[in-house]
Formats: C-alpha cells, sequence, structure tokens
C-alpha cells in the first residue's frame, strides 16, 4: 500500500519533529521550508526539558552529553557582580542549532525541501494541495502547519487571530568562549545567572558554541534580557537605517548601531558587570516577546502546530517541548485512528489545545510584572511594582517543573515515554 503523504510547512524545529515523527509511523512526510538555503544559526540558546529530550529521542535524535550543557548554581548577582541569592539547578541548556542539525540529519534526502513558500492550501474530500511561490504545487492527504507565529496556513483558516505583543522585548546576545574574558568565564561557566533590575529580566547561561560543540575551549556564552518597550519605542528600534520600519521584526544586521550603543550603555549602567562586559562584547539583537491562542488547531486535512498554533512567552523555556509534544500527539493520534483522518485529527486537536492555552497562560503569569512595567505607576500592584527578587528566581526555577506538571495534568505523559 502506499503511505499516505503529509506536507509539513516549516522547516524549523516544530516541522522537522513533525516530519520525522509521522515518517516513523508510516507517513511519508515531507517538509517545505520557505528559505532557500538551511537555517541559519544566530547560536542561540535553547532551554530543554526531560519531554523534549525524550521525543527527539523518539525522533532519532541521541541526546546524549555532547547535545548541552547542565550549569550547576541558579544565581542572582546584583548590580555590583555579588551573588545575593543562590539555588542548585540542573537544566540543560542547548543551542537552536545543534538541535536543528540533528534532526536534519535523520531525514533522508529529499524529504526537506528548500525555496518552497507556502501561499494557499486548497483542499477537498479526497485530500490536500500546498501551492507555493514559485508557481508549484504538491498533494497530499494531511497538511501540517509548522510555519510560526506569522504563519500563512493558519492566516488563511483563522485570519482574525493575531498574536498580541506582550509590551517587552528580548535582546540576545551569544559570545564564544575563546572572546570571554578567562577569569570572567572560568566565573560564569558554573552559573545560570539573573540580573534583575527594576521592572526587568536578564538570565544568562553557557550554551554549546558555534559548531554546537560543547567541548571546553568551544562552549559560548548566552544572554536573553527582557526590556519593557512600548510600541513606540518599539517601532523605533524596528526601523532601520534608511528610515524602512520592519513591522515582522527587524533582521538583526539591520538594527541601527544607535540602537546598539544604546542598549550596551544600558547593559553597563544596570546589569552586574560580568554579564555587561559579556553583552558589550557581542553583536545583540532583539525579539519582541508575543503570546497567541488558536480557538481551533484542525481544519479539514490541516492542523496546525507548534508556534503556527499557540506562542507562549519564552519564560518556561518551553516553546520547542510545545512543538515536539504537538507532533508526537500528531503522529499517534493518527496511527491510533487508524486510517481515519478526521478522528485522529479530532484526538489532536481535543488534546492539545487545552495544553497549548494553559501552557501560555502559564508563561504569562511570570511574564505579568514585564508588562506591567508600561503602565502608569497607579496602575501597578504592590506586587509588580515591589517585586520580590528571591520570588522571580525561586519561580523561574519552578516554572520548568511546572511544566512537567502541565504534561502530566493534560495526560500528554505517554508522548515523551513517561
Ligand atoms: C527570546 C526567545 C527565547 C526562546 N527560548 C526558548 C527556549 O529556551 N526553549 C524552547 O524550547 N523554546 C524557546 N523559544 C521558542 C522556540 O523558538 C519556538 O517555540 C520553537 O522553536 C517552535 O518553533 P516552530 O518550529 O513552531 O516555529 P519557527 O521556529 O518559527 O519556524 C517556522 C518555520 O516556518 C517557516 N515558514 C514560515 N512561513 C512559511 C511559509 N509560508 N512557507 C514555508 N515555510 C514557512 C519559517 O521560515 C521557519 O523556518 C524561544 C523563543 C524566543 C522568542
Amino acid at each position: 500500500m502506499t503511505p499516505r503523504r503529509a506536507l509539513v510547512i516549516g522547516g524549523s524545529l516544530g516541522g522537522l519533529v513533525a516530519a520525522q515523527l509521522l515518517r516513523s509511523t508510516g507517513w511519508d512526510a515531507v517538509v517545505f521550508e520557505r528559505n532557500d538555503e538551511e537555517l541559519a544559526s544566530r547560536g542561540v540558546g535553547l532551554g530543554t526539558h526531560p519531554q523534549l529530550i525524550a521525543i527527539l529521542k523518539r525522533a532519532g535524535v541521541a541526546f546524549d552529553a555532547t547535545m548541552g550543557i547542565t550549569p550547576p548554581r541558579g544565581v542572582c548577582l546584583d548590580r555590583n557582580g555579588k551573588i545575593i541569592l543562590e539555588q542548585p539547578m540542573a537544566r540543560t541548556l542547548s543551542g537552536w542549532s545543534r538541535l536543528y542539525r540533528a534532526l536534519l540529519d535523520v531525514l533522508p534526502a529529499g524529504a526537506y525541501r528548500l525555496g518552497k513558500k507556502l501561499t494557499r492550501v486548497v483542499q477537498d474530500t479526497d485530500g490536500v494541495t500546498a501551492i507555493f511561490a514559485d508557481g508549484t504545487s504538491e498533494p497530499g492527504d494531511l497538511l501540517v502547519g509548522a510555519d510560526g507565529v506569522r504563519s500563512t496556513v493558519r492566516a488563511q483558516f483563522l485570519p482574525d487571530v493575531q498574536p498580541g505583543y506582550a509590551g517587552y522585548v528580548a535582546w540576545r546576545a551569544v559570545l564564544d568562549e575563546a572572546d570571554v574574558p578567562r577569569d570572567l568565564w572560568r566565573e560564569m561557566v558554573e552559573l545560570y545567572a539573573f540580573c534583575l533590575p527594576e521592572g526587568e529580566q536578564c538570565i544568562s547561561y553557557p550554551v554549546p558554541g558555534r559548531d554546537n560543540d560543547t567541548a571546553v575551549g568551544r562552549r559560548a556564552y548566552n544572554i536573553v534580557w527582557y526590556r519593557p518597550t512600548d510600541r513606540e519605542a518599539l517601532e523605533d528600534i524596528c526601523t532601520d537605517a534608511g528610515g524602512c520600519y520592519h513591522a515582522n521584526g527587524i533582521p538583526p544586521p539591520l538594527i541601527r548601531d544607535e540602537v546598539i550603543a544604546r542598549v550596551k550603555a544600558d547593559a553597563e549602567a544596570i546589569l552586574a558587570p560580568q554579564v555587561a562586559a559579556i553583552f558589550a562584547r557581542t553583536a545583540p539583537f532583539f525579539q519582541p516577546i508575543y503570546d497567541l491562542i488558536s480557538p481551533r488547531l484542525v481544519f479539514g486535512r490541516v492542523a496546525l502546530a507548534g508556534d503556527a498554533a499557540f506562542v507562549a512567552r519564552p519564560h518556561a523555556g518551553a516553546g520547542t517541548t510545545k512543538a515536539a509534544l504537538d507532533a508526537a500527539c500528531l503522529a499517534d493520534s493518527l496511527r491510533a485512528a487508524g486510517g481515519d483522518l478526521g478522528a485522529g485529527l479530532a484526538h489532536y486537536e481535543r488534546m492539545q489545545e487545552p495544553f497549548g492555552r494553559a501552557l501560555v497562560e502559564l508563561n504569562r503569569q511570570e511574564g505579568a510584572y514585564l508588562s506591567a512595567q508600561l503602565k502608569r505607576k497607579a496602575e501597578r500592584s504592590a506586587a509588580e511594582l515591589h517585586r520580590d527578587i528571591g520570588a522571580v528566581l525561586h519561580a523561574h526555577i519552578a516554572r520548568s517543573d511546572q511544566v512537567g506538571d502541565l504534561v502530566a495534568a493534560h495526560g500528554l505523559s505517554a508522548l515523551a515515554g513517561a
């Protein structure tokens, strides 16, 4: 019997896991990515969860010690660089490109097609067709929209569902171990470090290096700095030197020099000197933070997955874990339903819609005090104004466990083999 064909739109982590797991359950799954070249890494770090690691294993990726770094201490550094709070922790930090490369390596040649920008989906009772910007089309039995926060697939079926700006951006920066002054590296490689200037949150930690290397001397240091930014300021920093405004995110090389100079000056003024010294040596870029909730995930033969379906703020570092859970649930639901595609997709939606919604809410809680900074002081609650540093640190570390609790509460533990 010819295997059923799945068209997976979007060739980032969510699409790759979905394609691989569908293939492992008998589908002929092919990924279509709009970019002409394999996706470039900005070397950014990526927090993992046990569920992600388990699902990667299901997808054929052996997650071993070379895939990540586990700093043993969670600390909060004050403005002078002194440790003012400390808590043991065991979170494995990997890198986006480390996982991308590993997933790409397990897909057979020909199952990952570049330069394929989806423009439209057409479907009837017999099948679904993906129409691409290059004038070609591809037939299939199922189409998975894993095309991210600005999903073309979602826009076609849920045109009114838009990402909501959370009121803050994440400045991100990464520096090769070799470029971090030696003493500083020795100190920081041990740490998952917070700096908490009033109303802001900066987290930094070691990650695999440029060539996805975790060997000594070849790692990197990663910084994520959440900064309240109102819409006017966001518009300003999304405008390039030629005056062009990039509404859906400015490419990092186009961020104006003066914007970079300003954020580096702010780092020096308000972050711990160790973190500011690393930040000063980087080419930082930023990502606006969004929430997105899709009320439905399935439209006939079409299913949304990963960030196309829900975007949770990144505080629990669970976006990729959620994309992997979506992929595993989709593959398992379809397998359990045998030839009944409709029943399989209905089961997928029943499981993943409430989970996605709950994950968005969990991350909103941590980001609430960052969003609140844009309100007038009188509107902010005492808790938001004087948020206790210890509470932020403990809540952040606990958030990681809460992701596992949420997975269990929504009956999804079996997807990760638990
Ligand atoms: C600041 C920040 C920090 C984060 N940190 C973490 C972390 O520590 N841990 C974690 O798990 N997650 C983290 N995330 C979230 C994580 O990046 C995503 O949730 C996760 O990678 C799932 O992405 P995805 O594959 O669904 O979508 P994306 O990665 O957005 O990929 C979508 C893909 O679809 C392609 N595409 C788009 N439109 C089309 C089209 N029309 N046709 C064809 N292809 C198309 C795009 O080019 C892209 O390759 C973070 C996010 C942010 C913003």
